[in-house]
């Protein structure tokens, strides 16, 4: 039988605000364990929380760039369980009235072009803190510095059908909540978490079959891999007469597969309540204009304009624009050149290139786009061709000096100066008669050979269209 897998995602981003989202505490990444508590976010009993209105902001600005509807008047809920690294017993969620819902994001997808993934919610909640398992010591211990600290759940509606569909809907999600500043995305930090929901059905049926919940995805290639290898385990089980049990299970990266944790929980199992601590929140439509007036230009607006203002294809136009910082990388190198696609090819293939093999981000890049944007000015002026330019690069990359100053070091300038280069190309075909002759045979796949020998001689620096040409007359 043909099964159906039907992936509906639920995301939680940590919200980028300097303080908590129900006390003053700061949100600091990576200080002393418990520096960052007092006693509201470690739960001592006759505190009051106090809503952070920067988190309210920053989840209407989410709101609106994933087309969701903001309701007006929203509630706080306690979900109530228990756990070591919750210390009120409840973490303070939104139940039955999310601060929004109804939205939609666009995805690319690989067999059927553009499609839009549903938001069923958004919904403001504060993270729980973080258990430290010492087995040496036998003992187990508690860090609260991320308690209270402000997350959007964001859940999607079970419009995904395949793992690369989920990929990309990730992706396009991560990539909005940093182009609006509200989220710094670190997925190694813990700052967007995934929960993959999956479930099979047979091909053709209205209703969804069981599913079970992944977690512990932090990248996207885990999500990926996790979900393809679920669907291929529920279809086993289902091919073999059996059922899928509605279930949490684990992603294992180490040994690509996933494993049972515990039953899923319902919600009534939460004993969901408004918390009587808080009044009902209500966002006026001056806060909501506000908020809209600094949203900036989002991908698919930018990806759009790339294509237009700059000529370029669709796809390297959607790669330039996966990542604010890349697109602003695109645009500072691109700006005082002519030839934009030559900025666009040089970043995708080999700026890209190195910050992959070395695993860095572009924050942390050794080259910055107006050393970049300099050595392309180079190509284009014709004073280096590619072959200098990859060096170039690779000393930029170790050396951190700018383009110029190597291109002179190196003695880099490309050769296009016609009789020098006349020599050069006569010279060549001296030293190698026989190949010569077979290539005037009819061997003509010994072109790059003389082509080789060639840039060997001027250590790549003769303009290759020039020497191209030379030879092509001279090898008649
Ligand atoms: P919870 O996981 O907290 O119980 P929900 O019931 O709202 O929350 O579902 C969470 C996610 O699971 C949503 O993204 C939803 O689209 C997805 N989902 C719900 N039912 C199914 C199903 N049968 N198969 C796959 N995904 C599902
Ligand atoms: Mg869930
Ligand atoms: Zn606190």
């Amino acid at each position: 039988m043909q099964f159906e897998p039907v992936i509906g995602l639920e995301v939680h981003a940590q919200l980028k605000t300097k303080t908590k989202i129900f006390c003053g505490c700061s949100t600091e990444f990576g200080k002393p364990p418990n520096a960052n508590t007092c006693p509201v976010c470690t739960g001592m009993p006759g505190v009051l929380p106090v809503l952070n209105r920067q988190v309210v902001t920053f989840a209407i600005k989410a709101a609106l760039a994933t087309h969701c509807r903001i309701n007006q008047e929203s509630r706080f809920d306690r979900k109530n369980y228990f756990y070591p690294d919750l210390p009120k017993g409840y973490q303070i969620s939104q139940f039955a009235l999310p601060i929004a819902e109804h939205g939609y994001l666009e995805i690319e997808t690989q067999t059927s072009g553009q499609k839009k993934i549903g938001i069923t919610r958004i919904h403001m909640e504060e993270d729980a803190g973080k258990l430290i398992h010492d087995p040496a010591r036998a003992r187990s211990m508690v860090d609260l510095n991320r308690t209270g600290v402000p997350l959007i759940e964001i859940v999607s509606e079970p419009d995904i059908r395949t793992a690369q569909e989920a990929g990309a809907y990730l992706r396009k999600l991560h990539s909005i909540l940093k182009y609006i500043d509200v989220c710094d995305g670190n997925m190694e930090q813990g700052n967007f978490r995934c929960d993959a929901n999956i479930s099979l059905r047979p091909a053709g049926q209205k209703e969804f079959g069981t599913r079970a919940e992944l977690k512990n995805l932090n990248s996207f290639k885990n999500v990926e891999k996790a979900i393809s290898y679920e669907i291929e385990r529920q279809t086993y089980v289902l091919e073999e007469g059996g059922q899928v049990i509605q279930e949490t299970r684990l992603w294992d990266p180490a040994k690509n597969k996933t494993t049972p944790m515990r039953s899923k929980e319902e919600a009534h199992d939460y004993r969901y309540f408004p918390d009587p601590d808080l009044v009902p929140l209500i966002v006026d439509d001056k806060w909501i204009q506000d908020v809209e007036k600094d949203i900036p230009e989002l991908p698919d607006e930018k990806c759009s304009r790339f294509v237009k203002e700059y000529k370029l294809v669709g796809y390297d136009a959607g790669v330039l624009t996966s990542s604010i910082e890349l697109a602003d990388f695109f645009e500072e190198t691109a700006g005082p050149l002519k030839d934009k696609k030559l900025a666009a090819n040089w970043i995708i293939t080999t700026f890209l290139g190195m910050l992959n093999s070395k695993g860095i981000t572009i924050g942390n890049s050794p080259v910055k786009a107006p050393a970049f944007s300099k050595l392309i000015q180079m190509i284009e002026d014709k004073k280096i061709n590619a072959n200098a330019a990859k060096t170039v690069f690779e000393e930029m990359v170790e050396s951190l000096k700018d383009p110029e100053s190597i291109v002179k070091e190196k003695g880099l300038e490309q050769v296009s100066d016609s009789s020098e280069l006349e020599t050069l190309v006569q010279n060549v075909i001296a030293e190698n008669p026989d190949e010569a002759a077979a290539y005037k045979n009819g061997k003509t796949r010994l072109f790059s050979f003389f082509m080789g020998q060639i840039m060997k001689k001027n250590r790549g620096k003769a303009d290759p269209k020039i020497v191209t040409q030379l030879l092509k007359t001279k090898l008649k």
